[in-house]
Order: C-alpha cells, then sequence, then structure tokens
C-alpha cells in the first residue's frame, strides 16, 4: 500500500475485508470474510431505535523487526463480554473474537503501517441488534463485525500537552453503563465535547455524578496523575472504563520500573498537588494534560506546556518499546499476527 502514512489522519479509510457474524435462532453462525462495506437492516432495527450496540478498539503495529502484532487482545475480548453482558447480548466467545480480529487483519495487512511510521491499523470490533424491536426490549437477531482502518500518528511533531476542563455535563451515572463500551455513553457525550472544543479546550474532566468531588476520566480515555515523589496515582470508580492502556501503564510501571502504584479515589481538590497528568487509551498510549480549568481557576502542572513531563514519558517510551518490539514486556502481552 503506497500511502502517505505520516499524513493519513484519523478518519474513516475503507479497506479490504472486513468480519461479520450474525446471531440468529440462539447461536452464532460460522462468521466470516466479506469485502461487503455495507449494512442493510430494518428501519426499526433495535441498534437505530434504542442504541442496543457496543464496541471495542485496539491496534495492530509492526514491530521493529517486521512483525504485526496486537497489543494484549484477550482483554478486548473479556470486556466485549462484559459490555454484552451488561446491554443483555448475547456475548461474542472470546476465542471467536480474537479468531476474528487475526482474520481481519491478515486479510487486509497490506493496509498496516511500517514500522517507524508512527501510524498503526486501527481495528474496531463491534455489535448491535439488528432485528425490528418497538416495544423496549432486546432484539433477537445480532451481528458481530470487526473492520480495520489505518490511522496516522496520534502525535504530529512530538506530544504538546493539552489544556482540559472541568465540565458541568455528566458522562456515567452512579451503577449507569460507564464501565462498558457502549456507544450510548458516547452518545450522550457528543454536545459535552463539541461545547468543549468551541470553548477551546481539548477534552472534559468529568467528576462522579453523585458529588462533583472527585475525578472520574474523559469522554475516551483514564487518567493517570504522577505525584511530587514521583507515585502513579489512578482514578478508582465503578463508573470509570477499564482502559487496558491504563492497566498496563500500572503494571509496567511497578513490575518494571519499580515505581509505586496507588488506585484510589483521586479528589478534584487534590489536583494542585500532582506533578503530571496524563490521558491513557488505545488512540495515544498517553497524552500529556498540562492544565486543567476549573470554573476560573487553573491548574498548571510543573511539567508545563511543552512537552511530557519525565515520568509519564517513561511510562509512554516503556509502553510503546514493549508494543513494537524494541523491548521485553509481560509474557503474552504482545500477540503476533502470523500472515
Ligand atoms: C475505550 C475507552 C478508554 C480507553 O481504553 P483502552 O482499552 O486503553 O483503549 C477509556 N475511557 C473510555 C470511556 C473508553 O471508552
Amino acid at each position: 500500500m503506497n500511502l502517505d502514512w505520516a499524513n493519513i489522519g484519523f478518519g474513516y479509510i475503507k479497506t479490504d475485508k472486513r468480519y461479520v457474524s450474525t446471531w440468529k435462532n440462539g447461536a452464532w453462525d460460522e462468521g466470516g470474510l466479506t469485502s461487503d462495506d455495507q449494512i442493510t437492516m430494518s428501519e426499526c432495527a433495535c441498534v437505530l431505535q434504542y442504541a442496543q450496540t457496543c464496541f471495542e478498539g485496539l491496534k495492530a503495529y509492526t514491530t521493529v523487526d517486521g512483525r504485526i502484532v496486537t497489543f494484549r487482545p484477550d482483554l478486548n475480548a473479556k470486556r466485549m463480554v462484559d459490555s454484552a453482558k451488561r446491554l443483555e447480548m448475547p456475548p461474542f466467545p472470546e476465542e471467536r473474537f480474537l479468531d476474528a480480529i487475526e482474520q481481519v487483519v491478515r486479510a487486509n495487512k497490506d493496509w498496516v503501517p511500517p514500522y517507524g511510521s508512527g501510524a498503526t491499523l486501527y481495528i474496531r470490533p463491534y455489535m448491535f441488534g439488528i432485528d425490528p424491536v418497538i416495544g423496549v426490549k432486546p432484539a433477537t437477531e445480532y451481528q458481530f463485525r470487526t473492520f480495520v482502518t489505518p490511522v496516522g500518528p496520534y502525535f504530529k511533531g512530538g506530544a504538546k500537552p493539552i489544556v482540559i476542563k472541568v465540565s458541568d455535563f455528566d458522562r456515567a451515572a452512579p451503577h449507569g453503563t460507564g464501565h462498558v463500551k457502549a456507544g450510548l455513553n458516547y452518545a450522550m457525550s457528543l454536545h459535552a465535547i463539541v461545547t468543549a472544543h468551541e470553548e477551546g479546550y481539548a477534552e472534559n474532566m468529568y467528576l462522579d455524578p453523585g458529588t462533583r468531588t472527585k475525578v472520574e476520566e474523559t469522554g475516551g480515555a483514564n487518567f493517570i496523575f504522577i505525584t511530587k515523589d514521583g507515585t502513579v496515582v489512578t482514578p478508582k470508580s465503578d463508573s470509570i472504563l477499564p482502559s487496558i492502556t491504563r492497566r498496563s501503564i500500572c503494571q509496567v510501571a511497578e513490575e518494571i520500573l519499580g515505581m509505586k502504584v496507588e488506585h484510589r479515589e483521586v479528589l478534584l481538590e487534590e489536583l494542585s498537588d500532582f506533578a503530571e497528568c496524563g490521558l491513557c487509551g488505545t488512540a495515544a498510549v498517553i497524552s500529556p494534560v498540562g492544565q486543567i480549568d476549573d470554573h476560573g481557576r487553573s491548574i498548571c502542572f510543573p511539567s508545563g506546556m511543552d512537552e511530557m513531563g519525565p515520568t509519564i514519558r517513561r511510562l509512554y517510551d516503556t509502553l510503546t518499546g514493549i508494543q513494537l518490539g524494541l523491548l521485553d514486556g509481560p509474557e503474552g502481552w504482545v500477540h503476533e499476527i502470523t500472515v
């Protein structure tokens, strides 16, 4: 594939093959690859009326020695089972999820960006209720699909720290669906993110809706904080989406870098005590946050607005080093796709 990898950006680019499996009469069919990127469904499909859909997101990379790998796809498979159950959808079996990813990446191997380009192949598994439902109840037919699309480097010309705001909107109710990757969590976040962008902010910091005193996460990434004495702190709440990137960073910090890690409630009030702040997710791995605005008060981290703080940089370099085959990580983290 002869694409300008550094400049493809983050839009959808149609690739050759995608995977489809259908649930009907109480079972998943055997599934397989198709070239057809279009979906035809009833005007009354459950997903269109009641948003019965969930998704996953992971990436395939080319390593330094030319292998194509994915990062901890078993955790995406598990998380999608959790999401499906919470939305009353039939879980797609974990081993079949892994097989679907293998098949799609292999079939689109020419779309996997080369090592060193900074670009990656984004993998999007998702499922939805497809048969007509007008009274509120779960669908009885579902599709599980996976497509891939190449995405450009997240940080063009270095990772510049961003400015975010404490949002007046809430992302996830206590005992709601914040901990699963449901499309509905994103539908209701669109107004908040458009508003934040209009005000000049890159992201929203959402607080716990119950007390509005505790830090939850952004619309699509978990927070990581570094204390002045070098401890990694990540917010704990039942309504935060369990980011695989964040969990991996904490394990890297503790087991490889010998750092102290705390997973606990983080108060809005204590933010000004931290030395560094970042956002963790598959897309950017870690985006540094330089400033958080809270209704007229600005919290400016000592790491500043020019570059990543030193501790977040170390975590970023270690995790991306493992993903790209430059460093050895824990057993089973890097999953090779034989082509
Ligand atoms: C997907 C997602 C993340 C990041 O999870 P990763 O597994 O690290 O990609 C964080 N927060 C929300 C709300 C998400 O949907």
